[in-house]
Parts: C-alpha cells; structure tokens; sequence
C-alpha cells in the first residue's frame, strides 16, 4: 500500500486528504509546525482511532523551512506521494506578514523541490496552488494558460511556487503537478475566512447571540466549491501517468452577499439586520473576475464539483449550529 506526506496536515484540506488517504489504505505522514500552538482538532477522530493513529498515520515535527528535518523525514517514510498543502493560506494577513507568507508559501515550496530533487527514490508531488496567482485577469473564466498577475503578497509567493514547480517537473523530471485551486470551504475552513466567519456568525445569532457581524467589502466574488471534493481531485492527479498542472473549480462565481443571503437563509434572518461594515476587513488590493475553468480536470481526471453554493452553505450553517448546541 502506497505511503503519502502531507504538508499542512493539521488544516482543512490536509485533514479531509488525510481521510481521503486512510481509507484508500494509505500509510499517512503529516508534517506539523512545533512552534506553533496549532489546532489539531481537525484531526481529532482519527486520532481517537487506535488502529489509525501511530499505526498508519504519523505526525512529525517540522517547519516548511527546516530543509534537513524534511529530507530525514522523507527519507525515512520512504513516501510514494507528497501533498504539498502547507504554508501561511490567509490572503488578508499577507499584507500584514509578507516575508513570513514568501518564506513559507514561495521558499518552503522552492527547498522542498531542492529535496526532492535530491532523493533516490523521488515521490510524486503535487503543489496546492492557488487562483490568487491569476490576480485580476482579463477573462473572467481561467484556465491552466491563463497569464499569472497576482495581485496580493500570498498570490505572488503563490505564483514563485506554482511557476517552481513546473520549472523542476520540465527541468529535473520531477512528477510535479498544481493544482490550482479556486476557493473551497467547508465546515472545517478557518474561522477567519469569509464563509465560515458567515456561517458561525448566522448560527450564533440563531441562537441568541445579539453581536454583530463585521464584514469589508460585500462585493467581492469568489467561485467557492466544497473542500472534500478539491482533495479528491488533488489525489487524482497523482494518479496520471504524467505530471501537469490542473484547475479545480466549479466555474461559477457569486458576491459576498449572495453567500450571506443563502446563509442567513438557512435559519430564517435577514443578514442585512445583523451586519456592519468594518474598515478593518478591506484590503489594500483586492484579486477579481476570479472563475476557474476546470474543463482539464473534468477531461482527464474525470473530475467534476458536486456542491452548489446553497448546499455548502447550508452544510456550513449547519455544522456550526451542532457545535454551538454541543456546547
Ligand atoms: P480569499 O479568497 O482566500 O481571500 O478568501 P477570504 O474568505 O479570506 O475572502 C474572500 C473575500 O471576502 C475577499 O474579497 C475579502 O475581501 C472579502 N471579505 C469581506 N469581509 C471579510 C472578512 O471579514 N473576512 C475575510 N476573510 N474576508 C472578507
């Protein structure tokens, strides 16, 4: 059975890959920052599974810039799959920690291709890319030859990596493959983030909380997808007999407030009597016109999104109202 390394385990996709990659039959590694006081709630089930976890599934301790832990760490877990999901993912905070998003997301990419490049026995990688690397194009539908013009410090450190990882899959060989990912959240998505910030704020007034909630800008738009099925994708891509890079994306993008309305919705309020608009929460440059084409993916991967926006924010909402009932 095949061993996999997951960069970034502790977060949203690394938790639902780590799922995905169990029940597969995988044997499961996952590199997770010492210095940080990460929460690995994430991972919680398997780790209360006794025949999972410290059986097929390991955590290390390692920073995406320790080169030497991560080479002993791959040589020793002999992996057949890296999963290259770590680095600082908040778009918002890159403005306020641009060199700790370049030395994470653009450096942490570039000496993990150094390593790999190095090794006898070179496991498949694919890098977690993001549509910040588009910024704000002129088509509004991207595709995997769309010019990258990133626009925001994690889009640029985002578009270093991406354009890394072509550059060794053509120059060295690697089997390296990005996938491109459009937004895509789920219950588990980070509390910062818009849609979940959404959905906790929706079933906590639900349920009697009297707070407002603060947002920026309302008209942005985003082509938001569910997090499960962008890992699945990601692991299909491994699975080619060649190496490419691939957009995931559902091909349809909506405003913030279309999110807000379909999740105020979902327990009968309207958004518009529980929201005020905070400076706090507009960026200094915004990405736009970001909707992916993932006709490749569907083509060779046979991959295709499920989940419609009202339905993933209802799962959300959803969630979020078990959790505060479970309180
Ligand atoms: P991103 O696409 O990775 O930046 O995902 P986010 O969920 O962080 O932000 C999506 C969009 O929502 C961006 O255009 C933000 O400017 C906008 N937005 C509006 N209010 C907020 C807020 O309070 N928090 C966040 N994170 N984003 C907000």
């Amino acid at each position: 059975m095949p061993t996999a390394l997951i960069t970034g385990i502790t977060g949203q996709d690394g938790s639902y890959l780590s799922e995905l990659l169990l029940e597969k039959g995988y044997t499961v590694h996952g590199l997770v920052r010492r210095s940080s006081n990460t929460a690995r709630v994430r991972l919680d089930s398997l780790f209360a599974d006794k025949s999972t976890y410290e059986e097929r599934l390991f955590l290390h301790y390692a920073e995406l810039d320790d080169a030497t832990t991560i080479r002993r760490i791959l040589i020793r877990c002999q992996a057949d799959e890296v999963y290259h999901l770590a680095g600082q993912s908040h778009v918002g905070a890159s403005f306020d920690i641009p060199e700790t998003t370049c030395q994470f997301t653009a450096m942490g990419t570039l000496k993990l291709l150094e390593i790999l490049r190095d090794l006898e026995k070179r496991p498949r990688l694919v890098h977690i890319s993001s549509s910040e690397v588009f910024g704000r194009p002129d088509h509004s539908l991207q595709n995997e030859r769309t010019p990258m013009r990133p626009v925001t410090p994690y889009g640029i450190a985002k578009a270093f990596a991406t354009q890394m990882v072509s550059l060794y899959r053509e120059s060295f060989d690697l089997f390296a493959c990005n996938a491109i990912c459009y937004n895509h959240e789920s219950p588990r998505r980070g509390e910062s983030f818009v849609t979940r910030k959404i959905t906790r704020a929706a079933a906590a007034i639900a349920s009697g909380s009297t707070e407002k909630l603060k947002l920026g800008s309302l008209d942005s738009t985003r082509d938001w997808g569910y997090a499960p099925e962008y890992v699945e994708g990601m692991w299909r891509m491994l699975q080619q007999p060649t190496a490419d890079d691939y957009i995931l994306a559902t091909g349809t993008s909506h405003s913030i407030e279309e999110f807000l309305n379909a999740a105020f919705e979902c327990v009968d309020l309207n958004w518009r009597d529980h929201v005020v608009q905070d400076a706090r929460y507009m960026r200094p440059s915004e990405v736009s016109q970001l909707v992916g084409d993932a006709h490749k993916a569907r083509s060779i991967l046979g991959w295709t999104p499920q989940t419609q926006l009202n339905e993933l924010a209802h799962l959300m909402v959803n969630a979020d109202l078990l959790r505060i009932s479970s309180l």
